[in-house]
């Protein structure tokens, strides 16, 4: 793997989250933040949605970013005319490539598509813009079709085909084998777009990268459609720390970004999500914990700090006794080895009953509570 570039489709397919909507403003930070970061694309609306969406569109545009804009459009005149509305770098046009989509969606047959892509794609292309195919539930299509779309697409002047894992239902091997089969048919770009309905979509993403895909699509947050896609923080450090590959995009601003989006979105950020979560650097047991103040890449992958990030330590059931003589120094209290014992039991007492951690009110409470049954410390 020698390069991945990611097209963020936050604004596009993270606002089709159910419930989601962006107001212009939000629309704006997001687009502005992703690019500050170093994200090279952003797919950014689906201009068909009417005048309001263009302007939007529009006003993300007029901004100057760094990152190339993409809008998303259905293969369609319709869908067409309004995406050349929007002053863009690349319009995305969709068409479904499954005959479950073709037959039972469209009631289409596989010669239509090919003639569709033939068509469209010319002509928007010799419009002088930059198109890019996107192939609706490539993961349920025939290969050997979804190849003759490819092809198609090509020789009609695509710079690059999408496949769309729509519904989630490939692991890492069936998604290498089958952008290994579309690499090994077409020269242009492939972009993968991987949803996490089994909760694959990062692991889907690095493989087709592995098979050669140029592109990966992500979301902030792994926001989506049902159980979203592919999440951008997981994937830029996934290519950085498993395959040494820079997408240029700045991690210590993964964590504002997530939080920005989680509220625009109204859509919270689970305490243990990978890479952004509130808890993902934060321990307890006391055998992790012991490891962890004798040398800190015992039992972290990557240091915090990548992600502008801190460790933290918190007292609760498993923790042992070195985590009880360090919380206490940390707050100035003489405890000695005898007390740390009756300490401890205390602690895991309030753990347990209280299910959170205890304040320094909590422990300083502990320690006298201790000191007055056991005779103050000499
Ligand atoms: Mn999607």
């Amino acid at each position: 793997m020698h390069s991945a570039i990611i097209n963020d489709t936050t604004l596009r397919d993270g606002e089709q989250t159910a419930g989601v909507a962006f107001t212009v403003a939000e629309k704006c930070a997001i687009a502005k933040a992703l690019s500050d970061a170093g994200v090279p694309e952003l797919e950014v609306g689906i201009p068909t949605m009417g005048q309001a969406e263009i302007e939007t569109i529009n006003c993300i545009a007029a901004m100057g970013l760094s990152s190339r804009l993409m809008v998303w459009g259905r293969m369609c005149e319709a869908d067409i005319a309004a995406a050349l509305e929007c002053d863009v770098d690349i319009i995305h046009l969709s068409i479904p490539a499954s005959d479950i989509h073709l037959q039972h969606k469209l009631q289409q047959t596989r010669e239509w598509a090919l003639d569709q892509v033939a068509y469209y794609v010319s002509a928007v292309h010799e419009a002088g813009h930059e198109v890019s195919v996107g192939f609706e539930d490539a993961s349920r299509a025939d290969p050997l079709f979804l190849a003759q779309l490819a092809v198609q697409a090509q020789r009609a002047g695509a710079r690059r085909i999408r496949f769309a894992d729509t519904l989630g239902v490939l692991d890492p091997f069936s998604t290498y084998e089958a952008i290994a089969r579309l690499r090994a048919v077409v020269g242009i770009e492939i972009e993968i777009h991987a949803h996490n309905d089994l909760g694959l979509a990062t692991a889907n993403t690095l493989a087709a990268l592995r098979a050669g895909a140029t592109h990966a699509n992500t979301t902030v947050n792994g926001l989506g459609e049902r159980a979203g896609n592919a999440a951008l923080e997981e994937v830029v450090m996934s290519l950085r720390h498993l395959h040494g590959l820079d997408c240029g995009v700045r991690t210590t601003d993964l964590v504002a970004i997530s939080q920005l989006v989680a509220r625009a979105s109204g859509h919270p950020v689970a305490a243990n999500k990978s890479i952004v979560g509130e808890a993902v650097f934060t321990h307890e047991s006391g055998i992790h914990v012991d490891g962890l103040l004798k040398n800190p890449s015992n039992y972290e992958g990557f240091d915090p700090a990548e992600v502008g990030r801190e460790r933290r330590t918190v007292l609760g059931k498993h923790s042992g006794s070195r985590a009880v003589r360090v919380a206490y120094q940390a707050l100035g209290l003489p405890v000695i080895d005898p007390q740390v014992p009756s300490l401890l039991e205390r602690i895991r007492t309030h753990a347990v009953n209280t299910k959170r951690a205890p304040t320094s009110d909590d422990l300083q409470r502990f320690f006298l509570e201790a000191s007055a049954t056991q005779g103050q410390p000499s």
